[in-house]
């Protein structure tokens, strides 16, 4: 593979007039450029994706993703240097993401490979038939829209792009402005590894300028929208009559019981608050621990949180790069002096430099502040005591988000009465919110999400339509 200065200098050199700037979050230097779009460009991309009828056999859309996994594979360290210079994530962060990204190509592969249909018996009844039906998945007739976030710059492109090209669909795809260079190689790699091209056509530009079109065109049967929440509902009230799936912002509690291993529970803390610098939709964004421990477990936080290493993205050794920008680090700053404020206690971190926002640690949260009523999307590990399971529920559900959650304990009627309460898609025992296979169901529900999954399984059943046909069957 060129080296991925050349790469980003190629793009940059198609970028045309009035690009948009790629900046890296942890020099402040603008690394690329990539175009900025048009409606009519984008309309153009649609139709071409339109007029393509794919025709792949599920040999040949296994075969183009395992030699994309292997092409992922081979050029890890390449791809990870690129996550981490456009997003700020630590080498650590983004050579994780590049596993998971080879992942979803696999799991893509495999069930590419497997028939999807089902058959009935019709003479189940005393009106029964003599009779069977039959089901198909088929691929879209329109064309799919997805739009992704900056958070997994391409792995959250590898969920939308992989189940699209296992069920024989099309897609036209924007990436986050803020991390478009990590989607357009992934893209490439696809059509290196024999992808046609109008089965995957990646877009940029200002979301301003061209989303309207990747929603409202008549040839888009299907709007794929992974982000935060304000946006997700416009998106859901102007894409009007057509599927929509729609995985947006997670406020996930880890829940400490006053029996858990308390080591294990500050360790799940650590790394669920700070892996990719605190943002992820699963990051455990508020920590509930039962007041017998809380002491015990908060020091145990603290001293964990002091050894995790946050600095240059690019050396090896960081546990935990920059957030996304200096706006969002001075975001989590803004909303933990609020709650200061209004009453929580700094127990370390909260310290900024440009876009690096050091691992934060309070305690004396209440589930009132908009720290935790709110998605704070960086590395902060605010902390809030319960009394009870009733009261532990009732704050974990006191939010309008509901995408997972994590519980410490080892016993099984906590575990079940949290299986059965919590009002999330997931809930992980002994497990950060995060924990999941690239191929199980996930997604939110309340703001989190409509309900309908992610992961690769899932995605392909949403990106498909069931053709139920019958036989005389004696
Ligand atoms: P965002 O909502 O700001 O942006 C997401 C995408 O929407 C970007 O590509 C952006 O360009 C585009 N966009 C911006 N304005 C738009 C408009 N008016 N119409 C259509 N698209 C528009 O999100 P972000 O800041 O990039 O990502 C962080 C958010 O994503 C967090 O809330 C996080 O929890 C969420 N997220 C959710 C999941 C999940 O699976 N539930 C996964 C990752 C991230």
């Amino acid at each position: 593979m060129p080296s991925i200065d050349s790469t980003i200098e190629q793009i940059a050199a198609t970028a045309g007039p009035a690009p948009i700037e790629v900046s890296n979050p942890y020099t402040g230097k603008v690394i690329g450029a990539v175009p900025r779009m048009s409606a009519a460009r984008v309309r153009e991309a649609l139709e071409a994706a339109h007029a393509f009828k794919p025709s792949l056999s599920r040999h040949q859309r296994a075969e183009i993703l395992e030699r994309a996994a292997a092409i992922v594979r081979d050029r890890a360290a390449t791809l990870a240097t690129l996550i981490t210079a456009e997003s700020g994530l630590c080498l650590k962060d983004s050579t994780y993401e590049i596993g998971r990204v080879s992942d979803v190509l696999v799991f893509g592969a495999s069930e590419a490979l497997k028939d999807d249909g089902q058959i009935f018996s019709c003479d189940l009844t005393p009106h029964g038939k003599q009779r069977r039906i039959f089901t198909q998945r088929d691929p879209l007739l329109g064309v799919i829209s997805a739009i992704t976030p900056f958070n997994h710059p391409m792995n959250q492109v590898a969920h939308k792009v992989v189940p699209s090209i296992a069920t024989n669909n099309r897609m036209v795809l924007k990436p986050s402005e803020k991390v478009p260079l990590s989607a357009i190689v992934f893209g490439q790699i696809l059509h290196e590894a024999g992808l046609p091209e109008p089965m995957l056509q990646i877009v940029t530009g200002d979301p301003s300028d061209i989303a309207d079109e990747l929603l409202t065109h008549s040839a888009v049967d299907l709007v794929s929208f992974t982000g935060g929440v304000a946006i997700g509902k416009s998106i859901a009230a102007r894409a009007g009559y057509r599927r929509m799936i729609l995985e947006l912002g997670g406020n996930d509690p880890l829940i400490v019981m006053e029996d858990a291993d308390l080591d294990e529970a500050s360790s799940l803390a650590v790394s669920g608050s700070y892996k990719n610098s605190g943002q992820r939709c699963t990051a455990v964004k508020r920590i509930l621990v039962h007041r017998a421990v809380a002491a015990r477990f908060t020091d145990l936080l603290v001293d964990k949180t002091r050894a995790w290493r946050h600095g240059d993205p690019t050396d090896p050794s960081t546990d935990m790069g920059t957030v996304i920008d200096e706006a969002a680090a001075r975001f989590c700053e803004s909303r933990v002096n609020e709650a200061v404020t209004l009453g929580a206690r700094l127990l370390q971190g909260n310290q900024r430099e440009g876009a690096l926002y050091a691992p934060t640690v309070l305690d004396g949260v209440d589930s009132a502040m908009p720290l935790v009523l709110h998605e704070t999307f960086g590395p902060v590990s605010p902390v809030i005591t319960f009394g009870s399971i009733d009261e532990a529920i009732a704050i974990a559900n006191g939010t309008r988000y509901g995408l997972s959650s994590a519980v410490c304990t080892q016993r099984l009627d906590y575990i079940t009465r949290f299986v059965r309460e919590l009002e999330v898609g997931t809930v992980n025992v002994r497990e950060v919110p995060g924990y999941r296979l690239e191929l199980t169901p996930f997604g939110g529900i309340k703001d989190s999400g409509l309900g309908y999954k992610e992961g690769v399984q899932e995605a392909m059943k949403g990106f498909t339509n069931v053709k139920t046909y019958s036989l005389p069957w004696h």
